[in-house]
């Protein structure tokens, strides 16, 4: 089936069209830019912003894809977890799109479809099941995916900040602008990982029973701003590229540690990772090297599809509709915090 996806969850306005799992188009407005002087994605200029996007981004889809509205069989949209003023937005229009043109509509879980996302333009098919670790400004879940349309399962997820968010905090903290990722990825260079031993949050024996794979990055925000803190009272300078490098290194080692360990205790040899947060080189490093030496297959979809995108919500209404499954019912609406187990509305 030819589909449509549209997704408005954060700041990215993504309009995707797939034949099956062949990729046509994949277009993406961002309004990070925006955000950029507020330090992190501020929702009600998101929406305005998806308000003000989404209709040539839908054209430039069309375009890239060198088909017509007409030729559009489904439609699919994100219609949580995420920002609910910019969800809305997706929502509403796909609703509209729909209606108009008389296709079945797929409402869809964006994390399930991050998971998606490695479907597309692969000759070997995502094989289940799997472990899929989501690393993104919003999210940090660890996800047991048996079978992508029916069964996926919250295996863990952060109880305070996400990934992305602590390198934007800590970024912010070190004088860095926003994003933060790649400043700090930047601020790393030639610096030593090993200077600071920052804390692991969650790894300790006692946290294991109850939060083996959930995460939590806010301690380690608090330590790296207490150590430059004191460093700054005693006068001395701070070592931005050791701290830098330091820091990364604490994320990076805690979330390919639980992924690995919920691999390994789970007997499930496959990881996929997905999410913005993916666009860091260290996590892509640390992910191959210790998934090789535990036997684990590792898959990292190309980074244009790991961040928010339309292509992987039109990706997961393709595979909804290739199971036979029953499109949405129009009352559908945005679900902020809906459930990963949520798989289609
Ligand atoms: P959502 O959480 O809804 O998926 P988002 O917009 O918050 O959406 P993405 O756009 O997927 O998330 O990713 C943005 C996040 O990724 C930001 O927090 C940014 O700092 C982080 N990021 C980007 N590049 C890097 C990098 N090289 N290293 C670490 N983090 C990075
Ligand atoms: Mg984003
Ligand atoms: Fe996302």
């Amino acid at each position: 089936p030819l589909v449509l996806g549209i997704e408005t969850s954060c700041d990215e306005t993504g309009v995707g069209i797939v034949r099956g799992t062949e990729l046509l188009a994949n277009v993406i407005a961002s309004s990070m830019e925006e955000h950029a002087r507020y330090g992190g994605v501020v929702p009600e200029v998101a929406a305005r912003a998806h308000l003000e996007a989404l209709g040539p981004t839908i054209a430039a889809a069309l375009a890239e894809a060198d088909i017509g509205l007409a030729d559009v069989d489904a439609v699919a949209v994100t219609n949580g977890p995420g920002l609910a003023g910019a969800l809305m937005v997706g929502v509403g229009a796909a609703k509209a799109l729909a209606v108009a043109l008389d296709r079945p509509l797929y409402a869809v879980n964006h994390l399930v479809g991050h998971v998606g996302a490695d479907l597309l333009d692969h000759e070997a098919p995502l094989e289940t099941p799997t472990v899929a670790l989501l690393v993104s400004g919003g999210h940090t879940s660890l996800l047991l995916v048996r079978d992508l349309v029916s069964d996926v399962e919250l295996l863990g997820e952060t109880v305070d900040d996400a990934a992305g968010e602590a390198f934007d905090k800590v970024a912010r903290l070190l004088g860095l602008p926003y994003p933060g990722g790649p400043e700090i990825d930047r601020a790393a260079i030639g610096g030593d990982p090993t200077a600071i031993r920052f804390p692991r949050g969650l790894t300790r024996p006692k946290d294991q029973a109850s939060h083996s794979f959930d995460f939590s990055f806010s301690g380690l925000k608090t330590a790296v701003a207490r150590w430059v803190e004191q460093r700054e009272a005693a006068g001395e300078p701070i070592p931005l590229a050791d701290v830098a490098a330091s820091f990364r290194e604490a994320v990076v080692d805690v979330l390919v540690a639980k992924a690995v360990a919920a691999c390994t205790d789970l007997g499930v040899p496959r990881l996929l990772l997905g999410g913005g947060v993916v666009a860091n080189a260290r996590l892509r490093e640390l992910a191959e090297e210790r998934a090789a030496a535990a036997g684990i297959a590792l898959r990292i979809p190309p980074l244009s599809l790991c961040t928010d995108n339309g292509a992987m919500i039109a990706e997961l209404g393709a595979q909804l509709i290739m199971a036979g499954h029953p499109p949405s019912s129009m009352d559908f609406g945005a679900d902020s915090t809906l459930p990963v187990t949520d798989i289609q509305a």
